[in-house]
C-alpha cells in the first residue's frame, strides 16, 4: 500500500509537472505571439435594433498561430490574465482597433459616426496606464472620442470601487464611452451602479437566448432593459441568434449583437458589409 501511494504521487507530481510545462510553454508562445504580430482582431457588429444597420463593432482578439490556426480567446486570455500579458496584448488590441475604426469612419461615412467597443480587463484597467493610453491614441488618431467605448466586467467595478470610480471619470472626461459587459453575470453593483459614470449596458446572451427557450429568465431582460431606461443608459443585446429574439429584443434596446446579424469577422469581410449597406 506504501509503495502504491508514493507511485500515485510520482504519477501526481509529473502530471503537475506537464501541466507547468505546458502553460509555461504557452506563456513564452504567447509573447512571441505578440512580438511577432500573430494577434488579430475580428470585428462584430452592433446593430440598431430597429433598422438592423451596423452603428459600430466589438473588437475580439485572435491568435493566429502557426501551427493550431486560429486560436479563440477562450484558449488564449485567461492565461495572460494569470501571466499579466493582458496589459501589453489589451494595448495593442486597443491601439489595432481604434486605427481600424479611423480608417471604417473616413471610407464609410455615417450620420452618427461608427463606433468601436473594445475590451479591458480588470487587470489591465488595474495595472496599466490606461487613461495615459487611451490620451496618446486619440491625439493621435482622428476619431471622435465618444465613438470609443470600453468593456468594463462587472467584478471590476467591484473591486475597490472608488479607485474605479475615479479612473473611469477620467475616462469619462475625454469623452470615451463606458459599457458594463456581461451585464447581470456578476454580483451586480446595482447600488452604486447610479454612481458611476456608465454609459452603456450590454445583457448577457444567457438572458437573451431565454427570450427563446421561454425560461423564466426573459423576464430579466425586460427588468435589465428597464434599468437602462432608468438610468438612460443604452442597452445592448448580446448573443442574438434568431429573428424571434430580435423581434422580442425590439423596444427594449437599442442596440444588438449576434450570429442573427453577423458574425465576428476579419477586416475584409466587414468592409463587404458596409459597403453593401451603402449600396442599398
Ligand atoms: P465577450 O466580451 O462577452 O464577447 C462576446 C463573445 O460572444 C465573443 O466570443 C463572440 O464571438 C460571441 N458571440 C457573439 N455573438 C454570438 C452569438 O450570437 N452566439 C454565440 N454563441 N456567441 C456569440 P469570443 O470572440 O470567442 O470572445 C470570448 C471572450 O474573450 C469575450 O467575451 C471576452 O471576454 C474575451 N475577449 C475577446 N477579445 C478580448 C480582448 O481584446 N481583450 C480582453 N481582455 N478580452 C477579450
Ligand atoms: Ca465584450
Ligand atoms: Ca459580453
Ligand atoms: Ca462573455
Amino acid at each position: 500500500a506504501k509503495s502504491g501511494g508514493r507511485a500515485r504521487i510520482d504519477v501526481f507530481d509529473a502530471n503537475l509537472r506537464r501541466q507547468a510545462m505546458a502553460a509555461m510553454r504557452m506563456e513564452a508562445d504567447l509573447r512571441a505571439a505578440l512580438e511577432q504580430g500573430q494577434l488579430c482582431l475580428h470585428y462584430q457588429p452592433i446593430v440598431l435594433l430597429e433598422t438592423g444597420a451596423i452603428a459600430g463593432f466589438e473588437a475580439l482578439m485572435r491568435w493566429n498561430h502557426p501551427d493550431r490556426g486560429l486560436v479563440p480567446p477562450a484558449e488564449f486570455i485567461p492565461l495572460a490574465e494569470e501571466t499579466g500579458l493582458i496589459a501589453p496584448m489589451g494595448r495593442w488590441a486597443l491601439g489595432e482597433a481604434v486605427r481600424q475604426l479611423a480608417l471604417w469612419q473616413a471610407r464609410f461615412p455615417r450620420p452618427a459616426p461608427l463606433f468601436m467597443s473594445v475590451n479591458v480587463s480588470t487587470r489591465q484597467f488595474r495595472d496599466d496606464d490606461l487613461v495615459g493610453a487611451v490620451r496618446d491614441l486619440l491625439d493621435a488618431v482622428p476619431i471622435p472620442p465618444s465613438s470609443l467605448k470600453l468593456e468594463l466586467t462587472e467584478s471590476l467595478l467591484m473591486q475597490d470601487p472608488d479607485e474605479c470610480r475615479m479612473l473611469m471619470q477620467s475616462i469619462r472626461d475625454m469623452d470615451v464611452r463606458l459599457s458594463i459587459d456581461d451585464f447581470g453575470t456578476g454580483y451586480s453593483s446595482l447600488a452604486y451602479l447610479h454612481k458611476l459614470p456608465v454609459d452603456v449596458l450590454k445583457i448577457d446572451r444567457s438572458f437573451v437566448r431565454a427570450v427563446s427557450t421561454g425560461e423564466g429568465n426573459a423576464a430579466i431582460v425586460q427588468v435589465i432593459a428597464g434599468l437602462a431606461t432608468i438610468l438612460r443608459l443604452d442597452a445592448v443585446a448580446e448573443g442574438v441568434e434568431t429573428a424571434d429574439e430580435a423581434v422580442y429584443l425590439r423596444g427594449l434596446c437599442k442596440y444588438a449583437q449576434g450570429y442573427h446579424f453577423a458574425r465576428p469577422a476579419p477586416p475584409d469581410a466587414v468592409e463587404r458589409l458596409l459597403a453593401a449597406e451603402d449600396a442599398h
